[in-house]
């Protein structure tokens, strides 16, 4: 024996998790790039204040330097750019060397402010690039340029902005040297690092605070599944079991799941019902006709043999009775085939105004002690999405049992008229007529209203039944109007199509059939 293949089972996730974790992530992520792109502006905010301040004392520093005439030196600059004590103040213990003093300076306060920062250093070079005067040791550089330029650096444990501007002699003209201010930009970085430490922490927390939520949520949405899941299980393990899913308290997409699933299962369960009551049936009605064949060839077994009269009797009565099995097993057929004909037959359509013609014609014929009449109000061809055969079955069906529930008034009427809604046919006799509790039932399967004396016209309880299942299937109506003792009025009604599209059809039907596809088949 070939041993089955095993299939590794797969690993499960419970969509609560998964649902927790994209949540999760997702909000996760949406706050840290949120953060970043803050964080990223913070920094170029910081960045251009600290260009701003550093531009300012730039051009005090230039202002200062540039009425020199002709040539910088340690001797003309450092006068210029000292002040005094009183100044120098507000800067104490920040490491300024200013020596000196200069009470002409005007730029003194804003100057010595920023330089009195410890990560602010500035240096004064001559055209040739020598240092000539500096506010603290940096070993940054000079960056020589013919513009002010401004160049943030990270290299080794520098980390800030440099800016550079030559000087030019406002009486001369004259190139006399550089000016380059160092700044580490040590407070902004500090920022920084706080609001960096600041978005991680709330990270974290964000984090925790998506996932409780996500996992919260998922629980919430999945509980109408479990319910499904549950219920499912039930029916799969009774599948005649009336168990149903709760109904939800919300109105949303689940609420909407679980009343179609509902729905389906009162379908599926209807339809477990039927099948059980047709078995019940066919085996029922299958019973009576072998009951009578088994009791006929009883007789024949024991007197028929030698009782010629015994014998064309039994014989005669059994051919009956098989005759009466065999067009009951071809109307449980017809029934059971009556269910695919939209499979069958997508693109038949008929001429009803034709057909009714043809039908009452060969009633009349065949029953020459009835009067039929036609009105029919149809003119010129009327076109059905229906396929031929099956229409006239239902007429033949309708029209027999006018015939055969008709009692003393051999009259039968039949009209054919189209209105808004499509077409309609009618066929009325003047008979027996229905009660109001057989209206409701004479479409369903196997019922008849006298059962003995319909099984002697020949009747299954079956015609009906197809009848309603042909014309639904093909998106018809089929009702009654009856008044016992009075007659019964069977009216059909059906969606009609205009000439293009019934043409349209009949060439698909031919092109998918040339040789006339409904030539013999049967139902
Ligand atoms: P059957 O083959 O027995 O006629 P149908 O399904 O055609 O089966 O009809 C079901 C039952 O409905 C019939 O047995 C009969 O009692 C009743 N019925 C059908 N048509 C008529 C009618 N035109 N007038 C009165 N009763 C009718």
């Amino acid at each position: 024996m070939i041993p089955e293949p095993q299939t590794k089972p797969r690993r499960r996730l419970p969509l609560a998790v998964k649902w927790t974790a994209v949540v999760g992530v997702g909000i996760f992520v949406t706050f840290l790039v949120f953060s970043l792109v803050l964080y990223g502006a913070t920094g170029r905010i910081l960045r251009s204040q600290e260009q701003r301040t550093l531009q300012d004392t730039l051009s005090a520093v230039e202002q200062r330097l540039s009425p020199i005439a002709s040539k910088l030196t340690v001797d003309n600059v450092t006068p210029l750019l000292e002040v005094d004590g009183s100044d120098y103040q507000t800067s104490a213990g920040t490491g300024v060397s200013l020596v000196g003093g200069n009470d002409e300076s005007v730029f003194a306060d804003s100057v010595i402010q920023k330089l009195s920062r410890a990560d602010v250093s500035l240096a004064v070079y001559s055209n040739k690039g020598i240092e000539l005067y500096s506010t603290r040791s940096e070993d940054q550089p000079l960056v020589k340029t013919k513009t002010t330029t401004y160049k943030m650096i990270k290299k080794g444990s520098f980390n800030g902005m440099i800016v550079s501007a030559p000087i030019v002699s406002s009486t001369t003209g004259k190139h006399l040297g550089y000016v380059q201010i160092t700044d580490r930009m040590q407070a902004t970085h500090a920022t920084m690092r706080r609001l960096m430490n600041m978005i991680l922490i709330l990270s974290g927390v964000a984090l925790l605070v998506s996932l409780l939520m996500g996992f919260i949520m998922s629980r919430r949405f999945l509980k109408p599944i479990r319910s499904i899941t549950k219920t499912i299980a039930v029916v799969n393990d009774e599948p005649q079991s009336d168990v149903r899913i709760p109904q939800l308290k919300q109105n949303d997409e689940l609420s909407d799941l679980v009343n179609e699933f509902n729905g389906m299962l009162d379908r599926i369960q209807r339809f477990i019902d039927q099948q059980a009551v047709f078995v019940t049936d066919v085996s029922h009605e299958l019973r009576t006709p072998v009951a009578i064949l088994e009791g006929h060839l009883q007789l024949l077994n024991r007197w028929g043999k030698d009782d010629p009269e015994v014998l064309d009797e039994s014989l005669a009565a059994s051919l009956q009775e098989v005759t009466r099995m065999k067009s009951l097993i071809q109307e449980m057929l017809d029934l059971t085939r009556a269910d695919q004909v939209d499979v069958q037959f997508p693109n038949a359509v008929l001429d009803l105004n034709q057909l009714v013609e043809q039908v009452v014609n060969d009633f009349t014929m065949i029953h020459p002690d009835f009067v039929f009449i036609l009105d029919n109000d149809l003119q010129g061809p009327v076109w059905v999405r229906m396929y031929r055969n099956h229409l006239e079955q239902v007429l033949i069906i309708l029209l027999d049992n006018a015939v055969k529930y008709s009692t003393t008034r051999k009259e039968i009427h039949v009209s054919a008229a189209t209105n808004t809604d499509g077409a309609a046919i009618a066929v009325q006799d003047f008979g027996e007529g229905l009660s109001n509790e057989d209206r409701q039932r004479v479409f369903n399967r196997f019922y008849r209203v006298d059962k003995a004396r319909s099984r002697e016209k020949g009747g299954n309880g079956l015609g009906l039944s197809i009848a309603q299942q042909l014309i639904e299937s093909y998106h018809g109506e089929i009702s009654v109007d009856s008044a016992l003792g009075h007659g019964s009025s069977f009216r059909i009604d059906l969606p009609t199509i205009t000439p293009d599209v019934a043409e349209h059809l009949q060439s698909i039907a031919d092109a998918q059939a040339p040789e006339n596809p409904f030539k013999d088949s049967q139902l």
